[in-house]
């Protein structure tokens, strides 16, 4: 199976970042989803699992040119081998806090691929942590009409891990232990999919 990595964002998006804290740190959605996305490349790797990051530049790529770059991968290899996660943090008015999956509107092998990778993150986020599923058709992932889910041929699902404008999931993201469970989550997820 071939996973295809989708880091959101790049440096020259407006918004998609925190505030400055009065501790002077600030997440960038950019910089942090490349540098999980790097981290689950190289562990994924490590592990002999086919994976490719679709958006290797720090600029924003159109999501029609990354939508063209996975379906050429997916061609080459076969659509039903191969399946796409985009990474993401979330953002609304700075209450909201927790982690949630969306995969495209309908019923599909991406929100079987959305169970695991929900089951994982229950699993992995430390006790306490909101887990924000959309129950109303049966499972937990939100079923969203996004262009990377909706334009791409492979299965795909797309993860908003916490809050970047919530001062305590922002913190805990930025933290060592953040960034190590998120990273997990997406590995974890992803072996137990390619059957590793
Ligand atoms: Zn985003």
């Amino acid at each position: 199976m071939k996973i295809l990595i989708d880091n959101g964002h790049g440096e020259n998006t407006p918004g998609k970042r925190s505030p400055k804290w009065t501790d002077g740190t600030q997440l960038f959605e950019w910089k942090y989803t490349r540098e999980i996305a790097k981290r689950v490349e190289t562990e994924l790797r490590k592990q002999g699992i086919d994976v490719e990051r679709i958006v290797k530049e720090n600029t924003d790529i159109t999501l029609s040119e990354r939508c063209k770059r996975a379906n050429a991968i997916a061609a080459k290899v076969g659509v039903k081998n191969c399946l796409l996660v985009s990474i993401h943090n979330n953002a609304s008015t700075g209450r909201a806090r927790g982690w949630e999956i969306h995969t495209y509107i309908g019923k599909s092998k991406s929100d079987e691929y959305a169970t695991i990778f929900w089951n994982e993150a229950k699993t992995i986020l430390p006790m306490g942590t909101k887990m924000r599923g959309d129950w109303t058709d049966g499972d937990a992932d939100w079923d969203s009409n996004f262009a990377i889910l909706r334009d791409t041929k492979c299965a795909a699902v797309l993860t908003e891990n916490l809050f970047m404008d919530n001062p305590e999931d922002c913190r805990y993201l930025l933290s060592n232990d953040g960034k190590e469970a998120i990273t997990k989550i997406h590995v974890q997820s992803i072996l137990k999919i390619a059957g590793k």
